[in-house]
């Protein structure tokens, strides 16, 4: 396969490009912003996934404003030099990560509030903005904005808008998507463009908006989003369930959504998940469960329709064999629980830490009704790999992170596992899912995006990459980097 985004004419040499970017853009930009010592450059060259390469990148910007974004770009567009944008690094995929020869281009230190509009129920913010210190400011105003990644309080609104981020009330609040109202970017060649309306509606033109949100990067820089907002969610009432195995829990989550219910997180995280998270912290949490479910409702805004819900719930976990179901609506308990939940990551960290540093954490997503028929298979990957594979889920929207743990030293354990990961992926495909539901493409799965689109489709993202970066020079050798030519 050919890389179309790979940068037509070559950039300058290492030596005569930090010349220039000392003589040219240096000036251009907000003072201090460039930095081109070789140690605080590698120290912001990757995300977090592993098995991505992160060498080479010859300087980094610290944008404070949408001019140090411009002059960036007129500068790399000028030189023919790669340009990686940057939110908060916390990707999975390794889609910030660092390509031979770039200037990273780092939008956290933008990151202002600009504006809460009551009338209009939107929040205009820079793309540096925390997503959970949103949240908290909102709070004073009385509005909320839904999609909560598990990053909540690490990643970016420019990161979540660039990779769709997704997150636990998705199921009923849907993802980053829903709520951008509009978008300023900057183009390949530094012109500013500002895309949708600020408006409740608006039908003028086509859906540029949308082709940029999940675009990772390759279509232009975020400048500026103004995002929909809703009012502050009540307070919901949580139900947790145990179960024998993940096929059953899974079972009871298609059975429960095709009741029409509109719970507002369903969670789910298998045995293996719960011992490595008893092992993490004192959580009491039952290990010898195959597979935990945590369900909330919000209902319909009255605690009265919330109870019927997850009382729905309750009995339908009972009927498939639950080994047990308990319920609160004390919102400091509900709270815990949801917390314990986001400590997935760093439980898996500590455990891969202790069996050899490896850990692949995967994203696909399937119809809710085949999710049983996947945890089945996955026993099979499990036996046939040899790995240790734990599964956490955004379970209520059919999105799976299975997490596969290896031996990083020892090459043998390596491959099984990258070969795990592939089957997890190839199940994926093969039972009418995605190869990826939130985390993106990045660098990690582009050469399962060209098995996942057709040739149609795969030829459309390449004319839309042309017409927007001519030179290849955005975020190269990422997503769109192996689609057939
Ligand atoms: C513990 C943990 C839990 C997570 N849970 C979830 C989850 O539940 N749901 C989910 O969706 N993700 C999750 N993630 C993944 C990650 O947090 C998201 O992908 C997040 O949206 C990335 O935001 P960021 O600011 O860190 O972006 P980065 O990692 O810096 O960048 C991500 C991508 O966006 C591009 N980009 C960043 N900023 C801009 C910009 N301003 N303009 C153009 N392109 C840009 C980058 O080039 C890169 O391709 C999790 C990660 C961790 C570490």
């Amino acid at each position: 396969m050919t890389d179309p985004t790979t940068a037509t004419q070559p950039a300058p040499d290492a030596a005569a490009l930090t010349a220039l970017l000392q003589s040219e853009l240096a000036p251009a930009l907000s003072d201090g912003a460039l930095a081109l010592d070789a140690d605080v450059v590698a120290a912001h060259s990757a995300d977090t996934a592993l098995f991505c390469p992160a060498e080479g990148a010859v300087a980094l910007v610290r944008a404070r404003s949408t001019e140090d974004v411009q002059a960036t770009l007129r500068f790399a567009h000028a030189h023919h030099v790669p340009v990686v944008p940057q939110g908060a690094r916390t990707g999975i995929s390794g889609g910030a990560n660092a390509v031979p020869g770039c200037i990273l281009l780092n939008l956290a230190g933008m990151d202002r509030i600009l504006e809460v509009d009551a009338a209009e129920q939107t929040a205009t913010v820079q793309p540096g903005v925390i997503n959970q210190a949103l949240k908290d400011h909102l709070r004073e105003h009385g509005l909320a904005y839904p999609p909560d990644p598990g990053s909540v309080a690490i990643s970016s609104i420019g990161g979540n808008v660039a990779t769709n981020a997704g997150g636990l009330c998705c199921v009923k609040y849907g993802v980053t998507r829903d709520y951008v109202r509009q978008l300023k970017v900057v183009l390949a060649d530094g012109s500013l463009a500002t895309l949708g309306p600020r408006t409740a509606k608006g039908v003028a033109g086509l859906d540029l908006r949308g082709l940029f949100i999940g675009s990772e990067g390759t279509l232009g820089v975020v400048v500026e989003v103004t995002l929909r907002l809703v009012p502050q969610l009540a307070p919901p009432l949580t139900a947790v369930a145990t179960f024998p195995s993940e096929a059953v829990a899974a079972g009871v989550v298609a059975e429960f959504m095709a009741t029409g219910a509109r719970p507002s997180m369903v969670e789910m995280l298998d045995g293996a998940t719960l011992g490595m998270l008893n092992d993490y912290g004192d959580f009491g949490l039952d290990a010898g469960a195959g597979a935990m479910l945590l369900v909330q409702s919000d209902g319909s805004g009255d605690p009265a329709s919330a109870q019927r819900e997850v009382e729905e719930f309750a009995r339908i976990a009972e009927e498939a064999g639950a080994l047990d179901v308990g319920f609160t609506d004390d919102p400091a308990d509900s709270e815990a629980m949801v917390a314990t939940r986001r400590l997935a990551q760093p439980a898996y960290e500590k455990y891969a830490m202790a069996h050899g540093g490896g850990q692949l954490l995967d994203d696909i997503c399937l119809p809710r009704a085949r999710m049983a028929e996947f945890f089945e298979r996955l026993a099979e990957v499990r036996a046939e790999s040899g790995a240790t594979v734990a599964v956490v889920a955004h379970a209520g929207d059919g999105n799976l992170h299975p997490a596969v743990f290896f031996d990083a030293g020892d090459p043998a354990e390596v491959a099984r596992a990258e070969r795990a990961f592939e089957q997890l992926m190839e199940l994926g495909l093969a039972l009418g899912g995605t190869i990826t539901g939130e985390h993106g493409v990045g660098y990690l799965k582009r050469e399962w995006l060209a098995r996942e689109l057709d040739p149609a489709t795969q030829a459309m993202h390449r004319a839309v990459k042309q017409a927007l970066d001519p030179l290849g020079i955005l975020n190269p050798g990422k997503m769109l980097a192996a689609l057939d030519g």
